[in-house]
């Protein structure tokens, strides 16, 4: 029989195709999202899909659904959107976790949490094991993200323990693909949309830092690896490609998979707090959920290519002014 899943923020990026990947095994799927970064075009392929519904809400505020399991990833995620109101990113983080906790409580539902590389903050380790604590600025402008997703970790491990809750962490690293918003000011689709219209590739600082960069479907499939993995099974656990890059090499790949005129220029400093270096040791996934990605990063960045060029970048706005 088919599973009842919400799926909290099933219009942005990730959730829109957790969403396609649930509907395609069979089961029945609830998009709640109050569009904030994600958009209706994410999903307008699944609207008339007989066993996918909708729910306009904001997770700020409780919801009354009947569902099996919850997938919580609700939460702007890019560093422009989750800066622009950092106030309304820590209550979406934990008063959002809290009510989706809430609601699993009352459904005996299965949680899974979206959470994030960004708990380790600007590391001192390389890689990074969840064994590790991390090194978090707690009041700078990314501590709304970094501290709002600790602190729902925190919560959703106490309702594990005081009220029984079936859990599931999964700390997230860089994932792209197609669907990202091409205005999420992230580094993969500032590259791509700028490489595109033939502009300038825009390093901050010197481009020597690093990130490992996770192709979206190898990603989905780990989540719903970890929602299906044995109850004893609670995370957090590391999702994320460990081939590490710097961003300049990154620029370059794209430059040269688009053809592209525009040259790579150094734009601005570092943004505060920005991680020197971030990638994963993924020797949990491996040997618990038998899971690890599968698409390089040039394979992975020229189905995004293609995505990008296939869609009409002026049917977009921009979420917030900062990308
Ligand atoms: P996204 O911005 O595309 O998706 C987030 C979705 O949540 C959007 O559709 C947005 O409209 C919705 N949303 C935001 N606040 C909401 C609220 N209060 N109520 C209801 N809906 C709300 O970002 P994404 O990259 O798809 O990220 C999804 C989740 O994965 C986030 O929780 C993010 O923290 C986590 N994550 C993503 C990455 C990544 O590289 N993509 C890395 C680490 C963690
Ligand atoms: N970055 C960049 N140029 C851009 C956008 C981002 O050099 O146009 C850098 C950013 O400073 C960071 C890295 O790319 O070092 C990854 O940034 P992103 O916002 O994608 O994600 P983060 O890993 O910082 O959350």
């Amino acid at each position: 029989m088919s599973k009842r899943i919400l799926v909290t923020g099933g219009a942005g990026f990730l959730g829109s195709h957790l969403c396609d990947r649930l509907l395609e095994r069979g089961e029945q799927v609830i998009c709640l999202d109050n569009f904030f970064t994600g958009t209706r075009s994410n999903i307008a392929h699944l609207i008339d899909h007989e066993q996918f519904s909708v729910l306009e809400h904001d997770i700020i505020e409780p919801a009354y659904v009947d569902v099996d399991e919850i997938y919580n990833l609700a939460c702007p995620a890019a560093p422009g959107h989750y800066q622009h109101d950092p106030i309304y990113t820590t209550k979406t983080s934990f008063i959002g976790t809290w009510h989706m906790l809430g609601l699993a409580k009352r459904c005996q539902a299965r949680f899974l949490q979206a959470s994030t590389s960004e708990v380790y903050g600007d590391p001192e380790v390389d890689p990074q094991s969840e064994t590790y604590r991390g090194s978090v600025n707690p009041i700078g402008p990314r501590a709304c993200y970094d501290e709002g997703k600790r602190a729902a970790e925190s919560l959703i491990f106490d309702y594990h323990r005081q009220h029984n809750i079936s859990i599931k962490v999964a700390r997230i690293f860089n994932t792209y693909g197609p669907r990202m918003h091409p205005f999420d000011g992230r580094v993969v689709s500032n590259f791509i949309r700028q490489a595109l219209q033939g502009e300038e590739l825009t390093l901050y600082g010197t481009g020597e830092q690093t990130r490992a960069f996770c192709y979206v479907d190898d990603l989905v499939g780990g989540l719903m690896a970890l929602m299906d993995s044995d109850e004893a099974v609670t995370g957090p656990i590391n999702l994320g490609n460990p081939g590490v890059f710097t961003i300049r090499q990154l620029a370059e790949m794209v430059a040269e998979q688009t053809k592209s005129s525009g040259a790579i220029v150094q734009a601005r400093p570092l943004p505060i707090d920005d991680p020197r270096d971030r990638r994963p040791d993924i020797t949990l996934a491996r040997d618990l959920l038998n899971w690890e990605p599968k698409v390089p990063l040039n394979e992975g960045l020229s189905r995004t290519i293609q995505w990008f060029d296939s869609i009409n970048i002026n049917d977009y706005d921009p979420p917030t002014p900062d990308y």
